[in-house]
C-alpha cells in the first residue's frame, strides 16, 4: 500500500518503527469503534424485538399484527446488513494489521542490520553480547568473545580505492557468517572491526573458530570481477576472550582488544588469547 512504500523510504529506523506502530494503534482504535458500534447496533435491536414483540401479542386485528411482523422482518434484515458490514471492515481492519506489523517486524529487523554486509550490527552485537552475558551467568556456562580487525586496510584502500575496500568488508562478513556455525553470532563491530559472540564456549572453542575465520580469509584472492585485475589477499588478526563470570561486560569486550592489539602488535595476520596476555606479564 502507499502507507508501506512510505514507510519503506523512511530514512531513520526508529522514525520508521515509530510510525508504524502508530498504524497499527490507529487500526486497532478503529476495530475498537467498530466493535462498540456493533455493540450499540445490537442493543437497539434488542430492544426492537421487545416492542415489535409486545405489539404482535397486543395486536387487535390482523391488519396491526402484520404491521409488526413487517416492521420485525425490516429490523432484522437491517440487522443482518448491519452485521455483514461489520464483518467486511473487521476482516479489513485485521488484513491491514497484519501486513503493518510484518512490516514492523523487517523494519526492527533492519535496524539491527550493518546495510554493507547483511550481518548484525553494532546496536544488535551490544544488545546479544548483555543478553548472552546475563544468560551465561545464569546457567553456568562458557562464553566467548572474538574481536577482528582486517590488516592494513588503510593501506589496501588507499591502494585499490574505498569501493573495493567496502567489498572486502562484504566478504568478511559472508566468511563470518558461512564460519560462525551454531549459536555464534557474528556482527560488525565497527568500520573494519567484526565480532563474534559464541555462548557456551570456552576459550579452545573460540580459537578454533578465530582460526577457521583467519585462515578463510587469507585464502581468498581479491579480484576485480569485470576485468580480472588482482588485488592480492588480506588478513585479519583477532584477539579471544573468555567471559569471567560476574565481571561487567566492557572488561570482557576490553580483554579481547587487548588480546587483538596483542595480535597485531606479534606481527598481525595471527590469533591472540588472555594466555598470551598474562605471558607477557610474567616475562
Ligand atoms: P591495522 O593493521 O593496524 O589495523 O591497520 P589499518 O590500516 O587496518 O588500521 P587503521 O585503523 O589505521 O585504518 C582502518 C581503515 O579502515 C581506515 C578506513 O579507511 C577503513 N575503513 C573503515 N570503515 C570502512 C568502510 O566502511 N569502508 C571502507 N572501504 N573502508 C573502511
Ligand atoms: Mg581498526
Ligand atoms: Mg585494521
Amino acid at each position: 500500500s502507499d502507507d508501506a512504500a512510505q514507510f519503506l523510504s523512511a530514512a531513520d529506523p526508529a522514525t520508521a518503527v515509530h510510525d508504524t506502530s502508530r498504524k497499527i494503534e490507529e487500526s486497532v482504535s478503529t476495530v475498537l469503534g467498530f466493535m462498540s458500534a456493533a455493540t450499540g447496533c445490537a442493543a437497539t435491536y434488542g430492544e426492537s424485538l421487545e416492542s415489535n414483540l409486545g405489539a404482535m401479542a397486543n395486536a387487535e386485528n390482523l391488519d396491526s399484527l402484520r404491521r409488526a411482523v413487517e416492521t420485525l422482518v425490516a429490523d432484522t434484515k437491517g440487522m443482518a446488513a448491519q452485521n455483514s458490514l461489520l464483518r467486511d471492515r473487521l476482516a479489513d481492519s485485521s488484513n491491514e494489521i497484519q501486513t503493518l506489523r510484518e512490516h514492523l517486524e523487517s523494519v526492527q529487523q533492519e535496524a539491527m542490520t550493518d546495510a554493507l554486509t547483511g550481518i548484525a550490527n553494532r546496536k544488535s552485537f551490544d544488545a546479544t553480547l548483555l543478553h548472552e552475558a546475563e544468560h551465561a551467568l545464569e546457567k553456568g556456562s562458557h562464553l566467548s568473545l572474538l574481536l577482528g580487525d582486517i590488516d592494513h586496510f588503510k593501506r589496501f584502500n588507499d591502494t585499490y580505492g574505498h569501493q573495493v575496500g567496502d567489498q572486502v568488508l562484504k566478504l568478511v562478513g559472508m566468511i563470518l557468517k558461512q564460519s560462525a556455525t551454531g549459536s555464534a553470532k557474528p556482527a560488525r563491530y565497527g568500520g573494519e572491526e567484526f565480532a563474534i559472540v559464541m555462548p557456551r564456549a570456552d576459550l579452545s572453542q573460540a580459537v578454533t573458530l578465530a582460526e577457521t575465520v583467519r585462515t578463510t580469509v587469507a585464502s581468498k584472492r581479491i579480484r576485480k570481477k569485470s576485468t580480472g585485475e588482482d588485488f592480492g589477499n588480506i588478513t585479519m588478526s583477532i584477539g579471544a576472550a573468555q567471559f569471567k563470570p560476574g565481571e561487567p561486560i566492557a572488561d570482557l569486550i576490553q580483554r579481547a582488544d587487548e588480546c587483538l592489539y596483542h595480535a597485531k602488535n606479534a606481527g598481525r595476520k595471527q590469533v591472540a588469547t588472555e594466555h598470551e596476555l598474562q605471558a607477557v606479564v610474567s616475562d
